[in-house]
């Protein structure tokens, strides 16, 4: 083993970490995504991934990559600035602002590259960022990033936004509204329309990350934008490929003056290399299923349903989730890393905890995340599996 007198430290800090029940155990799937994974040689019933319309492992979503590959090879070879630009990040940037109906996009790496990317391009040290407090962690770095001045207000709370922008609107000469659109650890949805309304009123852009919409509200899975009919009305989507479509990547969605002026100036796209053409690949094909098909949003919605009708029935308190996002909410750090592990090793269902520091403390939960590609059966054995080893730990009667 590596290890001297200079990096012990990192020993130290995780001995510290286990004794406060944070350490989180990382689990390695030996196989593809799907309803049911193979972890240690074993099958569990997968309730924690993002892969909402099954889309991860789609025959021809791998196909579509497959043959870019073939086509273009395996890497983008340089950073978008310089010669890394192929015709697939073209098209796939015009498809995706067509699907959005905005006027532009820029395709990134990753949905945290895009938010770390775009918002220091849009607001600067003289400037001020009126940002959520539930707010994933890419945006806040993002907002860091920038130097902009931060006012955060309170989660979906549209009279502190209001009494925070007449209070500091005037510190910033441009101003930005940023929101998740849904919030990743609840599932409720912010209130778009509102906020849209505020920065018409105060001057301020609005920015919302739909990483958890797509694919999954709005008219076939358009996102959170159409969902509201806000189009016009919003100043940027920023989204992720990695979620319901299925892969790799993120991108910004804007009028075509941002998005060129992106391409000059943030670091992402100057600084780090292109997207590779297979994954450019299989989310075009992704897109193309969602526009053509929407039995697989129908089929997450009402697996969705059916998973909240059958854990309320059991007794279990779900918090205000309006979206497939489904946080059984148990409190207490202890009984919800119990409940998990007893999920895991007893029924065999892979449902992680979520502690603090990703919640507060003493609002621990299991999140459960359905998706399309779950039969009526594994919905059911989920709930089964919940009611059976929550009432044997004392959490429902
Ligand atoms: C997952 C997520 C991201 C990051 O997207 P990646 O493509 O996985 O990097 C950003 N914002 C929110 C709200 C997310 O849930």
């Amino acid at each position: 083993m590596f290890m001297n007198s200079r990096t012990g430290w990192a020993r130290t800090e995780l001995e510290g970490l286990e004794n406060e029940g944070r350490l989180i155990p990382i689990r390695t799937l030996e196989g593809p995504q799907g309803a049911w994974v193979t972890i240690e040689g074993k099958k569990v019933l997968n309730m924690c991934s993002n892969n909402y319309l099954g889309l991860a492992n789609h025959p021809e979503v791998r196909k579509a990559a497959q043959r870019a590959i073939d086509e273009f090879g395996m890497g983008a070879g340089a950073v978008r600035s310089i010669a890394g630009t192929n015709s697939l990040h073209a098209k796939l940037e015009a498809v995706l602002a067509e699907f959005k109906h905005f006027d532009s996009s820029l395709v990134y790496q990753g949905g945290l590259l895009a938010n770390l990317g775009s918002i220091p391009v849009l607001v600067g040290k003289e400037d001020v960022i009126f940002s959520e407090e539930l707010n994933h962690a890419s945006i806040i770095d993002g907002v860091r990033l920038s130097s902009a001045r931060r006012v955060v207000y309170r989660h979906l709370d549209m009279d502190d936004l209001r009494r925070q922008l007449s209070e500091h609107r005037k510190e910033g000469r441009k101003a930005l509204i940023i929101t998740d659109g849904v919030f990743s650890m609840d599932g409720d949805i912010a209130p778009l329309p509102d906020i849209a309304k505020l920065g018409e009123e105060f001057d301020a852009m609005v920015y919302v990350d739909d990483a958890h919409g797509e694919g999954v509200l709005g008219d076939h899975g358009r996102g959170i934008v159409d969902h509201f009919h806000l189009t016009g009305k919003v100043d940027m989507e920023m989204g992720t490929f990695s979620k319901a479509l299925g892969g790799m990547g993120g991108f910004v969605a804007s009028d075509s003056g941002i998005i060129a002026l992106m391409k000059q100036r943030s670091r992402p796209f100057l600084f780090s290399s292109a997207l590779n053409p297979g994954d450019a690949a299989s989310i075009l094909r992704s897109l193309e299923i969602m526009k053509s098909d929407d039995s697989y949003l129908k089929k997450l919605w009402e697996n969705a349903r059916k998973l909240k009708e059958g854990l309320v029935e059991s007794g279990y308190n779900l918090g205000d989730s309006k979206t497939p996002i489904t946080p059984v909410m148990i409190g207490s750090e202890k009984l919800t890393l119990d409940l998990s592990r007893a999920l895991y090793q007893e029924s065999n269902v892979f449902a992680s905890p979520i502690v603090f520091p990703t919640v507060a403390r003493g609002s621990a939960r299991i999140r459960l995340m359905p998706s399309a590609v779950h039969s009526d059966e594994d919905i059911s054995y989920a709930v089964e599996s919940f009611r059976k080893q929550g009432a044997k730990l004392g959490i429902i009667k």
